[in-house]
């Protein structure tokens, strides 16, 4: 996931800092020299960690003077506030007005496109109830036609597409037709990307952007692809003013750091990121979540949003309920582990949540094994055994081994699991619903 090494050595900057007693411009040199080269090392643009180490400088010996409050934690509210400063203030949305609200999506080959403009339909079809007509203007690999048509289909959204040998402007404006005669909200055009910019695709690009009056048009950047991206971010916006940035892949191990540069070298937002490869794995971008998220924070915002939008409100509020009640079966443990798992992978959820960032990838892959290895238990139990799992048997243990594939260790470690997490559930209802001091030992 991106940004988890930044996050890291923000963090051990901030923990040294706890230990003196003011911000002072000699251990303020060192903090500095120290985030000047997190930031380097993760991509970020040096004209942009200069502007950033010479601001935050700037404001901490000018509050030292004025405070004594923890230094850390002045300094955490320094980074803080630049690095939203730096990634824009305000919140750019797509904000589909009254009449048809038209969304082109340009890019080089494999940024992505074609995937954000399916998490593009969902996230208007679905969150904001809109109809939604999703066009493909990449005449030119029928491949990407037919992807883009099975996506629509799969969201339940209409495809428009006159095949291969179409040219694109035609197929927008007979689409933008269709779209005003049959009462569409937005339509959203996936267009055609090549490997390197090349004039006579920026030619087309030009002038679909003239004659189709588009209210947004979205550069998507991979963000595998580093400092490059900047260069193409500013050529395409140069010739087609872009209204944003949308940047792909950043569940990827990229470092993010052409993220946190955009804003300041080119002058455009970015306004979604793509975090997976997956319909809903597309966020809004907010400058304020990210800037947590970066210093070790947590965002915790999105992540009740996420959990939101997937996990049905009722099941949690009952399962919530049952809780309390101190009862909890082998079922109960399925449901939570599925809700979790809708939320998002552990990786995802992992830097959402504070403190969890602290696991590492093994621990986190590990903890999905582990998932996948309760279900595949419980599947092979019978209904009664799974109510009562003290029954079971060697030779029920060596009968659900030989369907599932695991071995009897696999069962025993999961029977274990969930005895330990009923055991937490009477702690908790005796406690009246809080958490044990121990639960870090339980959680092992
Ligand atoms: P296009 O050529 O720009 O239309 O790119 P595609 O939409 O075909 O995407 C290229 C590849 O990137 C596909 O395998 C997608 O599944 C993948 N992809 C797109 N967005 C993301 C993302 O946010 N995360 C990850 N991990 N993969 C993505």
């Amino acid at each position: 996931m991106a940004f988890e090494n930044l996050t890291d050595r923000f963090q051990a900057v901030f923990k040294k800092m706890r230990r003196e007693d003011r911000l002072t411009e000699s251990n303020m040199q060192e903090a500095l020299r120290e985030i000047r080269i997190a930031l380097l090392e993760s991509d970020v643009n040096y004209k942009v960690v200069k502007a950033f180490v010479e601001d935050v400088k700037e404001k901490a010996l000018g509050s030292a003077v004025l405070t004594r409050v923890n230094p850390s934690e002045m300094l955490i509210k320094i980074c803080h506030d630049e690095l939203v400063k730096l990634l824009g203030d305000d919140n750019y949305h797509l904000e589909s007005r009254s009449g048809l609200y038209k969304i082109m999506l340009v890019g080089l080959q494999g940024t992505g496109k074609t995937t954000t403009a399916g998490k593009l339909a969902a996230y208007f079809a679905k969150k904001k109830h809109k109809k939604v007509l999703l066009v493909g203007l990449d005449v030119y690999r029928p491949a990407a036609l037919e992807q883009l048509a099975q996506i629509a289909d799969s969201l339940g959204v209409t495809f428009f597409g006159l095949g291969a040998n179409a040219k694109p402007l035609e197929v927008a404006l007979k689409a933008q037709e269709k779209a005003r005669a049959e009462g569409y909200n937005v339509i959203i055009f996936d267009t055609a990307g090549r490997l390197q910019i090349d004039e006579p695709l920026m030619e087309e690009l030009e002038s679909l952007s003239k004659n189709l009056a588009l209210d947004e048009t979205l550069l998507l950047v991979d963000a595998m692809s580093g400092q490059d991206s900047t260069n193409v971010v500013k050529t395409f916006n140069e010739r087609l003013h872009l209204s944003g940035v949308i940047v792909s892949k950043l569940d990827g191990d990229a470092k993010g750091g052409a993220v946190l540069s955009f804003k300041y070298l080119t002058g455009l937002p970015v306004v979604f990121t793509g975090t997976g490869e997956k319909m809903e794995d597309l966020e809004e971008f907010h400058p304020e979540r990210l800037a947590d998220r970066i210093l070790g924070m947590g965002d915790v915002v999105s992540l009740v949003e996420r959990a939101q939008e997937v996990v049905d409100e009722k099941e949690a509020e009952r399962q919530g309920k049952k809780l309390l009640s101190g009862e909890y079966t082998l079922d109960d443990m399925l449901k939570q582990m599925k809700m979790v798992q809708k939320i998002g992978n552990m990786k995802v959820l992992s830097s959402l949540v504070p403190g969890l960032n602290r696991l590492s990838d093994e621990q986190k892959d590990k903890a999905e094994r582990e998932m996948k290895v309760f279900e595949t238990v419980y599947n092979s139990m019978t209904p009664y055994e799974r109510r009562h799992p003290e029954i079971l048997k060697f030779s029920h243990k060596n009968r659900i081994a030989k369907g599932s594939g695991l071995t009897n260790a696999d069962i025993n470690r999961v029977i274990r699991k969930y005895e330990q997490s009923k055991e937490l559930v009477k702690t908790m209802k005796n406690r009246g619903g809080k958490l044990p001091p121990n639960i870090s030992n339980l959680l092992k």
